[in-house]
């Protein structure tokens, strides 16, 4: 049996997925999406992922046509339908069709899909002896410019940083602010640590609010790290022991060099491999069961 996606309202197969050229989510990247994702039946951080998606919507005031408890059982029934055990789950909603002009207010219908599908985001190399990164050359956008509270479909930004992270050879690029700070990579969270103290940029910078950054930060604090969000320039990334990336689909993944530059003993860190444990074993037992 094929993928079946959900797709306004109805299962559909994937071949017969569509949507409409007139919606705002193509024309514009007007819209939001979560990705998500589920270990052995059950779905990890499912409640903090549709906050995120809630949040984001009212940031663009983009009324997302079901409440949060329809949109929790709807994933469930993808997930059923399709008889996955362990997936990556994508929830997108988009503004809808309108005109070829920019206003929102010309949509009435927003399209709402969910697909469930697997992901393996880097190669499992990187996990054990760790993974080199490059410093993008295009710049995290301004906070002000674009409000990181919504995982918006525009991830243009993202794309010219991932593109620069192709040309330099490497599978990741970290990004920068316009006055250089460490922001966030193209599609990961980041973190330093140095002795017991592990530190990740501020999003007021301009980083996403990563849902598998916040769990890191409590696995941290359980194991009695001092934890904190820090402001630094890409100079000072140079001090710290240990690096390490965190996203829903990279889980948390080993950095042993920023542009050719090795971080640490150019090994995975101690405390990296711990909270990666740490975070696995979170994943067996937490999380909504279907
Ligand atoms: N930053 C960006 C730009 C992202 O796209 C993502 C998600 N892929 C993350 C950080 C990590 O967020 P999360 O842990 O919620 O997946």
């Amino acid at each position: 049996m094929g993928l079946k996606v959900f797709l306004n309202g109805g299962f559909v197969d994937k071949e017969e997925a569509k949507i409409s050229i007139f919606d705002h989510g193509l024309l514009y990247g007007d819209g939001v999406f979560e990705g998500i994702r589920s270990y052995k039946r059950r779905v990890f951080r499912l409640k903090q992922h549709l906050d995120r998606l809630y949040k984001g919507a009212e940031v663009i005031r983009l009324e997302i046509p079901l409440t949060k408890e329809a949109f929790q059982d709807k994933i469930i029934e993808t997930l059923k339908v399709n008889n996955l055990d362990d997936a990556y789950i994508r929830a997108v909603v988009t503004r809808g069709i309108g005109d070829l002009g920019l206003d929102p207010r010309k949509c009435a219908t927003p399209g709402l899909f969910i697909i469930t599908d697997k992901i393996q985001l880097y190669p499992e190399k990187y996990y054990r002896s760790g993974m080199p990164i490059s410093i993008a050359k295009t710049r995290r956008y301004h906070p002000l410019s674009m409000d990181p509270r919504v995982k918006s479909l525009n991830y243009l930004n993202n794309i010219l940083g991932k593109i620069d992270a192709i040309d330099a050879g490497t599978e990741e690029a970290l990004m920068l602010s316009v006055d250089d700070y460490v922001v966030e990579c193209t599609g990961d969270n980041i973190f330093f640590v140095k002795g017991d103290e592990l530190v990740t940029p501020p999003w007021e910078l301009g980083s996403l609010e990563g849902i598998t950054q916040k769990v890191v930060m409590d696995l941290g604090r359980k194991r009695g790290m001092k934890v904190g969000y820090k402001t630094m320039l890409a100079g000072e990334m140079y001090d710290f022991d240990e690096c390490f990336l965190t996203g829903t689909a990279a889980e948390i993944i080993p950095v042993v060099q920023i542009n050719g530059k090795t971080i640490g003993s150019g090994n995975p860190g101690e405390v990296t491999l711990q909270l990666l444990e740490d975070f696995r074993e979170l994943t067996k037992t937490d999380g909504v069961k279907y």
